[in-house]
């Protein structure tokens, strides 16, 4: 199958799935305003690969059949596939008003990390369906988070047998499973749904260690599309989330038939804690590190525009220190070497720059740091300026010319350099 084209993915999405919104029945998510605005940011994800700009980013070809298909679906094997897949993110992200649209990025985050754990029959099984999704260009969202309960015991202890996904029967053909997840992202308007285990777990959750894929409208699957955000938003008090927003349900798996061959992990707890973590993994990737750097971009743009052009207050030591720390924020993780990227920061904020419309593509906008000149100071004012602070003027220092510049000090971005990293 080719692949989809933006319409044929709503169209794809009136399934007779069993959606919930604001105590109401959903037949068709697209015809719900509210709904409809997150289908429409997910579906700009099936527009990249026709718009010419982004194609040859978004559009992968199987080098044995010639068959093309999404990028998303690419299983990353070196660097630069990781390298591909952070442009394609970041691009995507960018498009996508700063919001990620997660419609195939979190999917295949899922599939990395089963064909990455799992071994025989079961990776084989979890190759076919990353096979099935990525030939039908399909939108993949990733039940992991359950319910949980009380989080001071596991999932066997629970005072709810169902507040964690579990098998409750297994035949010949394959098992039924009951329990409910919560904060599914995209899954009201993804095709699938895997279900991954949440947590490590020991021989007495064994029926809690559970992996599997299902069809959004398999019946027993029920979705309580959460009510977050989700009047109608006008374009002007609203400009962003009026035209980009996820959607996130509780996940409810009502005795849920999954055939044997959609079933990658059942009652292997050994096997929970590391297939849970190698998502994460993946998904860090995603989340962490490439769709932060086009919303600080928009935090940084932004607050610098607004600063400098219209309250008049770029000279205010405070909002100064903020932008800093995020644009100091932006480079970390987000870039193989941070620290590089400051210290690129560090020429360029020397060089006087302004923010400019291209430095906004790129987590690079730089502010221009204009520093009360003073007269030259010895090593021992130094050491005093550093333990008490701003340097003042004392009497009988020359006043230097009014407008001159002084180059910011690069520690100023290192100092306030947070230590986590892409989380
Ligand atoms: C924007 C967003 C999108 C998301 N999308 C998805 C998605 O698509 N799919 C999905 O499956 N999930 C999703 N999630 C859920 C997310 O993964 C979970 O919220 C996260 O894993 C934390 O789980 P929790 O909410 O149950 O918090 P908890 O596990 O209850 O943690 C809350 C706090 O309690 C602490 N805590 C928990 N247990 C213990 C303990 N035993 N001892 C001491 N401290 C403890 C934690 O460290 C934390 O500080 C999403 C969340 C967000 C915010």
């Amino acid at each position: 199958m080719p692949l989809r084209t933006a319409d044929e993915y709503r169209a794809g999405l009136v399934d007779g799935r069993t959606l919930f919104y604001r105590g109401q029945a959903v037949p068709d998510l697209n015809a719900v305003p509210e709904l409809r605005v997150a289908v429409d940011h997910a579906a700009h994800d099936f527009d990249l690969v026709a718009d010419p700009a982004f194609r040859e980013l978004a559009v992968t070809t199987d080098p044995d059949t010639g068959a093309e298909f999404s990028t998303y679906y690419k299983v990353p094997r070196d660097a630069e596939d990781l390298l591909e897949r952070m442009r394609l993110i970041d691009a995507s992200t960018a498009e996508g008003g700063t919001v990620v649209t997660l419609i195939k990025e979190i999917g295949t985050d899922a599939t990395f990390a089963l064909l990455r754990k799992l071994a025989g029959e079961s990776c084989e099984k979890a190759l076919a369906f990353h096979e099935h999704c990525r030939d039908n260009d399909l939108a993949v969202a990733v039940a992991q988070t359950d319910v949980k309960g009380d989080r001071s015991v596991g999932p066997s202890k629970q005072s709810d047998p169902d507040l964690y996904v579990h098998v409750v029967d297994q035949s010949a053909d394959g098992i039924v499973v009951r329990g409910a997840k919560c904060h599914t992202t995209s899954s009201a308007n993804a095709d699938e749904l895997v279900v991954l285990p949440t947590r490590a777990m020991g021989p007495a959750d064994e029926d809690y260690a559970v992996a599997f894929a299902v069809p959004v409208n398999t019946p027993g699957l029920e979705l309580y599309v959460s009510s977050y955000s989700g009047r109608e938003h006008n374009d002007f008090e609203f400009p962003l989330s009026s035209g980009h927003k996820l959607l996130e349900s509780l996940t409810v798996f009502n005795d849920v038939f999954v055939p044997w061959d959609r079933v990658f992990l059942c009652r292997e707890p050994e096997l929970a804690g590391s297939v849970a973590l190698t998502f994460v993994e993946y998904h860090r990737f995603t989340a962490g590190c490439r769709t932060k750097p086009p919303l600080l971009d928009a935090l940084v743009g932004g607050s610098a525009l607004m600063a400098i052009e219209m309250n008049g207050v770029a000279k205010a030591g405070r909002i100064r220190d903020k932008l800093t720390h995020l644009i100091s924020y932006s480079g970390d993780g987000a870039r193989p070497s941070s620290r590089r990227w400051l210290l690129g920061c560090g020429r360029r904020w020397r060089r006087h720059r302004l923010p400019g419309p291209d430095d906004h593509q790129h987590g690079q906008v730089h502010v221009r740091q204009r520093v009360p000149p003073g007269p030259r100071v010895g090593a021992g004012l130094r050491r005093r300026a550093a333990r008490h602070g701003p340097r003042r003027r004392r009497l009988g220092q020359r006043r230097r010319a009014p407008g001159a510049w002084r180059e910011a000090p690069f520690r100023a971005a290192s100092a306030h350099r947070p230590r986590t990293g892409c989380a």
